[in-house]
């Protein structure tokens, strides 16, 4: 028990249930007052006795007035504090007590009526007996009350002095120490039960709140999050939306297996206060399993979720410092909107989730709102994904060949390899939509193994200046025994190594570890030669010129026939064609569809170029047959 009253607040709390505690059952109070008030009056009319009348008078004066206290008080009892709460009681009680007291005082000093006497004197022991019981909540009150309203009776006993009357004054003192150890007993029963009960409440909350709360960061977990959300959107005000965020670090796991989980959890902790810091501070903020997030907030219009979103992508981004190493952590995000997207948290979760995907599926480190096309997006991505595997094996997809052809004489010198998928009910797919697929489900390993092995035995029937360049997801050249793989493919072709170049995009080089470095290098002692492709959408970093063997810089078509077009991009492309010149290597222009782009970039200094101008993407046996009709175009020059 000393450990339960050992704090202040807990003393104060059991103090305040046991103040209030008095106050509980007015109408105990009234009956008690009527019986008082009630023998009194018959007293004073009996006796004919003035005193009595005056007495019994304030007796009900004060027993009114304790009345209207209790009912008044107990009403607002948390607006008052306990002192003054107890310090009316008090006040009330003793007084009562005291003219109780005074009244069978008067009786027996007035010598009226013996029965008077009894009844008054018995009224007061009466009183004070009871109320002991009643009050034993607050000791000082009730063993107060017990001897106020029995020690004037005592006294005026003992003056009379008959032996009759000093007998019971006797046996009356004789009762207020029983009282008084039965008031105490009382009191320590029920401040222990009040105390126990309180700690029990508080233990209860405590869990609660721990159940409800994510341990590394200290934001909610999802029970938090759950209990939140039903809570806010009870509270949800008329015209305000409530917006949900989804979101997700990006790469995170690296961070974890790279690093170790207690610098992941660092890093967490340190994102779940950046986001607190961002978002607005009545923002529910949860961790959501790993290293996903979620916050929901009300907001007024679309441009506030922007600046919003916004913020918070920069402040994850800013480099995290852990013992001297700086991390940039990027993250992508999804948000849904209520009521525009769901009028419920379900709909709400999904639709964030699917915003999410599609951040993530575009490039990551970035957000998206929610928009009804995602969730067709993702039933077909889901049906393409699982159809990818069998579509090898029913021969849907065949290779298609664009010719990279010489933009000083016109001459073929390479095809690009080009899948494409014919789908027996959802037409032609483009690579655009099933190679990203692919490459997440990992299925771009089988896929990439089977278009090199059928473009190298394609090849092998060309001429033998006449090169294959194969595209290579940054996946495939990860995959084990990737090298391997693909110098089998065209060794069993009967291809010579020489004959193969690979595109990469910059993206690979952004993860470039030692599995890209052996790979590579193994590849080009071989002979197999490697081309940059996209060149100018990405990464702006060229040290890995330097340190591959690359032969080719493919230029993006953006620069050649996009939106770009115009001046900057002919500088762009100009740079580029310096740069490759001095390096040696060859630089082809992507996406000439007029012989208008054909010369800007010929004098621009590109010196390979691809693109409807010259040809479309075709078949195997058009691919031969562009290079038979170019063989007999050359014979008839010669002849
Ligand atoms: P990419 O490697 O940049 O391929 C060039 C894309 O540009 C091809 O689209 C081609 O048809 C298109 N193109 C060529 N000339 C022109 C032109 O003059 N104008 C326009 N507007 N477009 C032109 P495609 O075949 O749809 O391929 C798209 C992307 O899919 C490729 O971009 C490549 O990243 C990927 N891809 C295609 N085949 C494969 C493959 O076998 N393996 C891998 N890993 N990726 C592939
Ligand atoms: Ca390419
Ligand atoms: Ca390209």
């Amino acid at each position: 028990m000393q450990v339960l009253f050992g704090t202040n607040a807990l003393n104060g709390r059991v103090r305040q249930t046991l103040v209030v505690s008095l106050y509980t059952h007015p109408s105990s109070l009234a009956l008690g007052a009527a019986c008082g008030v009630g023998t009194s009056a018959a007293a004073a009319w009996l006796s004919g006795d003035r005193a009595i009348l005056a007495a019994t008078l304030l007796l009900a004066a004060i027993a009114l007035f304790r009345i209207v206290a209790a009912v008044y008080l107990l009403r607002k009892a948390d607006h008052h504090d306990t002192k003054k709460l107890e310090l009316i009681y008090e006040t009330g009680a003793w007084s009562y007590a005291f003219v109780l007291g005074m009244i069978a005082a008067l009786t027996v000093i007035g010598n009226v009526d013996p029965e008077i006497q009894l009844l008054m004197v018995g009224n007061a022991i009466g009183y004070g007996v009871g109320i002991s019981a009643r009050n034993a909540g607050r000791p000082v009150i009730a063993i107060g009350q017990l001897f106020l309203a029995i020690s004037p009776a005592i006294v005026a006993l003992l003056v009379d002095g008959s032996a009759a009357h000093i007998a019971m004054a006797a046996s009356m003192v004789l009762l207020l120490p029983a009282m008084v150890s039965i008031i105490m007993i009382t009191f320590r029963v029920l401040r222990d039960s009040v105390a126990s009960a309180e700690t029990n409440a508080r233990l209860a909350e405590k869990m609660q709140l721990l159940a409800r709360t994510d341990v590394v960061t200290g934001l909610y977990n999802r029970a938090g999050l759950d209990h939140h959300l039903v809570e806010r959107l009870m509270r949800l005000q008329g015209d305000r939306k409530f917006a949900l965020f989804w979101l997700d670090l990006d790469r995170f796991k690296e961070v974890n297996d790279t690093l170790g989980h207690p610098v992941g959890d660092r890093v967490l902790s340190e994102v779940a206060s950046r986001l607190r810091k961002q978002c607005p501070p009545d923002a529910t903020i949860a961790r959501f399993g790993g290293d996903e997030f979620i916050i929901a907030c009300e907001t007024g219009t679309r441009g506030e979720l922007e600046i919003l979103a916004d913020s918070l992508l920069q402040a994850i981004t800013r480099p995290i410092r852990i013992d001297g190493d700086r991390l940039q952590i990027h993250s992508s995000m999804g948000i849904a909107m209520m009521p525009d997207d769901g009028n419920d948290i379900d709909s709400l979760m999904q639709g964030a989730d699917l915003a999410l995907y599609h951040s993530k599926v575009n490039g990551r480190n970035q957000y998206s709102f929610f928009d009804p096309s995602m969730t067709r997006d993702l039933v077909r991505r889901r049906e393409i994904e699982s159809e990818l595997r069998m579509a090898i094996q029913r021969e849907e997809l065949s290779i298609y060949f664009q010719p990279i052809v010489d933009l000083a004489t016109g001459q073929i010198r390479s095809f690009e390899a080009l899948v494409r998928w014919f789908h027996p009910e959802k037409g032609e797919l483009r690579p655009d939509e099933f190679i990203p697929v692919a490459e997440e489900t990992g299925v771009i390993i089988t896929l990439g193994n089977w278009i090199t092995a059928q473009a190298a035995k394609t090849a092998a029937q060309w001429p033998d200046d006449v090169t294959l360049c194969v595209n290579l997801s940054p996946l495939q050249l990860r995959a084990p025994g990737a090298a391997l793989g693909i110098l089998g493919a065209i060794r069993e072709a009967g291809l010579s190594p020489s004959r193969l170049e690979l595109e990469i995009t910059e993206s690979v080089f952004l993860e470039a570890d030692e599995t890209t470095d052996a790979f590579m290098r193994q590849l080009a002692a071989e002979g197999v030669r490697f081309a940059i492709d996209d060149f100018g959408t990405g990464y702006s970093s060229l040290g890995y010129l330097d340190k591959y063997p690359f032969g080719k810089i493919k230029i993006d078509r953006s620069f050649v026939s996009g939106m770009d077009v115009g001046k900057k991009s002919d500088a762009i492309i100009r740079a580029v064609a310096e740069m490759a010149n001095t390096l040696e290597m060859e630089i082809v222009a992507e996406g000439l569809e007029t012989v208008e782009q054909v010369r800007a970039v010929r004098a621009a200094g590109c010196t390979l170029g691809q693109g409807y101008y010259f040809s479309r993407a075709v078949p195997d046996y058009l691919a031969a047959l562009l290079l038979v009709q170019e063989q007999e175009g050359a014979r008839r020059l010669t002849a």
